[in-house]
């Protein structure tokens, strides 16, 4: 059965560290796979659109999505890497690892990125707008990177649109 596992928080040493590589031997662990079942029980009962291993405390290149519209499914990434990043815009983001803020910051529209899946098969995906925001905020997390390190105006949230996306009650982001 998939549990709910403790989100650290900004200031945790594990959200600072680059994750290891997962050796793709490894995904067939049952204790790998119940990491990722807790993911997304975690993720969903934040609730947020994505959640990276390092915010659970496991420092492996692994994250779980689901921004929850029509076009894409729920997804597992394993050592993702970027294939096409373009079309630079200005959004607002929030993080559960940041609980109670936003800000502003500049992430590219469309972005493409491979990388294996939960049966350690090789995937493709692309999107844009909250989708190519999701991947970039995910795979950040993977660097050690937050997206207060590069946001401007980090504030607490002043409309109910900023508040939802602080609460990450509709998204890491917006
Ligand atoms: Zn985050």
């Amino acid at each position: 059965m998939p549990y709910i596992r403790e989100i650290i928080h900004d200031g945790h040493p594990t959200l600072r560290k680059v994750a290891k590589k997962v050796d793709p031997k490894e995904i067939h662990d049952p204790l790998f796979q119940q990491l990722i079942d807790d993911m997304f029980e975690t993720m969903y009962a934040a609730p947020g659109v994505g959640l990276a291993a390092p915010q659970v405390n496991v420092s492996k290149r692994l994250f779980v999505m689901d921004v929850q519209d029509d076009e894409h499914e729920p997804a597992v990434v394993i050592n993702p890497k970027v294939e096409l990043a373009q079309d630079e815009v200005e959004m607002t983001e929030g993080c559960l690892s940041v609980p109670g803020y936003v800000g502003e910051i500049t992430r590219f529209d469309h972005v493409a990125i491979t990388g294996l899946d939960r049966h350690g098969q090789k995937i493709r995906l692309e999107g844009r707008g909250l989708f190519a925001q999701c991947l970039q905020h995910e795979i950040d997390h993977l660097n050690g990177v937050l997206y207060v390190d590069r946001a401007k105006n980090v504030r607490i949230p002043e409309t109910e649109e900023e508040q939802q996306i602080a609460d990450a009650a509709q998204a890491e982001a917006s």
